[in-house]
């Protein structure tokens, strides 16, 4: 028997140890572990404070199991709101004074806390998102790595302050970053620990006190993020959590006049919004990291096994709610057919079920909402094109209980709605393209910009792809996902046209400086 401990046994997105026995013995004990725990409330931070909103609670439903209910948390209203943006706000002074080497200590604290508690925090997003098992690790022990990274930034920037040259012998001048103040922290669902994670901790370490707001349909992970920055020594009030409907105080904390920036990652619909929103009274920092209609090329010189296994991953990896996941692949005509022939044989295998299980790669979409966006989806292509594999939904033994689809591929047309919007759930649009014009062309022809995949065999072309590619994360040759599995340090994560605001991602080394704003520091000392 193996004698690695829970906390060393270290997953990534493309992780394929022959050897995960011990991993999933100890993820079984934490789901056992978990059971226990399951059905309770909890509350909403503000300045440290645990607080109970009156009325009707938030079911935190898992997506596997309509009826298992994870928890129930808290709908805060608009005062709550208020309530937390004055608690960071009479936080903000003394957090950032402390010394920059004493937040990174505290938050490289939180790193550690989380991976202490990763099998259990990777246990319960496992329910809540519907994530399989390696999904859900690979997200949680991100979420430490990218609080790891984000503290080597300030390191290696000495905390961004900067000397710089004196113009006179009787001046000095330095180059400070400084934080702006409050963020409002708003994250998705589809990586409820990294994504919370990343935005919260490089505002954190800049030196700005937060109100942290998960999505409703994760609170759970959300709370577990709040709980090791306060473990770690995060005052209460530089942190605040906030649980409820973005519909109903989303607007009321993008707007807050006690707020000094919005980061943002979720949908182009509900950013767009904010950024809308926040730009008629102010010129606030609104970090926006958004959604995706991600490419993958194939040409004909590609090692067409490989590409059809890229897909597959990229595709259907997390039923392709990922903001990274391939949504459009765009293959040579002359290898179209041996290319989908490869790709639906790769589909058949997955294994579809309950996530939280060993061994099963494909699970839920996230709700209802996610159901109804799949079947639109399906009909316009039956419609539209062809429907070359799944399309319907699943309700075999206990599928029933949760939103199960079946992963869809279709071929339509280019010009089509279904390859400009992205859709969010397991539909997969093919093309056929007569040449690299025309597939670039076509690849960029959408108004997002986030990822890309390209298989060839040809270095020129390869070059090319590089070169004329809209899109910030681009990938080649990859079959362990043709669009996905970004990480922090290796590949930075940045949305292009409508895919990001600023242009610099996460997971990179211009993030953190992002958070804070510039001052010159001149004075004379002859
Ligand atoms: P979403 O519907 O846009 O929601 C994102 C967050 O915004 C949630 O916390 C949501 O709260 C909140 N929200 C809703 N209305 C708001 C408003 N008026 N003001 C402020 N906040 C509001 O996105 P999602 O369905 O959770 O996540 C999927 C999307 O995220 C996809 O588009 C995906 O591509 C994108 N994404 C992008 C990246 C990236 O790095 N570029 C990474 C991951 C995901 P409620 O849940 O309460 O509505
Ligand atoms: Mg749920």
């Amino acid at each position: 028997m193996s004698t690695v401990s829970p906390k060393d046994m270290k997953i990534t997105y493309t992780s394929s140890h022959a050897d995960l026995a011990a991993f999933h013995r100890f993820f079984d004990e934490a789901l056992e572990a978990l059971e226990g725990e399951l059905g309770k409330e909890y509350p909403i931070y503000i300045g440290g404070e645990a607080i109970v909103v009156d009325g009707p609670k938030l079911a935190d439903i898992s997506p596997v199991d309509r009826d298992k209910v994870l928890g129930h948390f808290q709908l805060a209203e608009k005062e709550h709101v208020d309530q937390a943006v004055a608690a960071a706000n009479a936080a903000k002074k003394s957090w950032a004074g402390k010394p920059w080497q004493e937040r990174v200590a505290i938050l490289r604290k939180a790193a550690e806390i989380m991976r202490d508690r990763k099998f259990h925090i990777a246990a319960l997003m496992a329910w809540e998102v519907g994530k399989n098992r390696l999904e859900a690790m690979g997200d949680i022990e991100e979420s430490a790595d990218l609080i790891d990274y984000y503290c080597d930034s300030m390191d290696e920037h000495s905390g961004y302050i900067t000397e710089m040259k004196a113009l006179t012998p009787i001046e000095r001048n330095v180059d400070v970053l400084r934080p702006y103040g409050v963020f409002a922290v708003i994250a998705p669902f589809n990586f409820p620990a990294a994504l919370m994670t990343g935005m919260s901790s490089a505002a954190l370490m800049a030196g700005n006190t937060l109100i942290m707001k998960p999505a409703q349909d994760t609170p759970w992970t959300g709370l577990e993020i709040y709980k090791a920055y306060v473990d770690a020594g995060v005052p209460g009030g530089v942190v605040n959590f906030i649980t409820g409907k973005g519909s109903v105080i989303g607007d009321h904390l993008t707007l807050h006049p006690g707020v000094d920036g919005v980061v943002f990652t979720g949908s182009k619909e509900v950013g767009m919004r904010i950024f809308h929103q926040m730009s008629t009274n102010w010129i606030k920092p609104c970090l926006l990291e958004l959604g995706g209609k991600n490419p993958t090329i194939v040409m004909p010189s590609a090692d067409l096994d490989a590409a059809a296994s890229g897909v597959m991953r990229s595709a259907w990896g997390l039923q392709n709610q990922k903001c990274s996941a391939t949504s459009r692949v765009l293959v040579h005509k002359d290898v179209a057919d041996e290319f989908l022939r490869l790709l639906i044989e790769k589909t058949e295998a997955i294994h579809i079920g309950n996530p939280v299980r060993e061994g099963v790669y494909f699970g839920p979409v996230i709700n209802a909402a996610a159901v109804k966006k799949y079947d639109k989806a399906v009909a316009a292509a039956h419609e539209l094109g062809e429907v070359l594999y799944g399309g319907g939904h699943l309700t075999e033994g206990d599928l029933a209980k949760g939103f199960y689809v079946s992963p869809c591929i279709a071929k339509v047309p280019h010009d089509s709605w279904l390859m400009k919007e992205e859709h969010f759930v397991p539909f997969l649009g093919v093309i056929l393209v007569d040449d690299l014009d025309d597939a670039l062309a076509k690849a960029n022809d959408v108004d997002y910009g986030l990822t890309a995949g390209f298989f060839s065999g040809e270095e020129a072309e390869i070059e090319r792809f590089y070169d004329e590619i809209e899109a910030g994360t681009i990938y080649v040759n990859k079959p362990s996902g043709a669009t996905t599995g970004a990480w922090p340090g290796s590949q930075p994560f940045t949305g292009w046209k409508g895919s990001g605001g600023s242009g610099k991602g996460g997971c990179g080394p211009y993030y953190v400086a992002q958070f804070m704003r510039e001052q010159s520091r001149t004075r004379i000392i002859g």
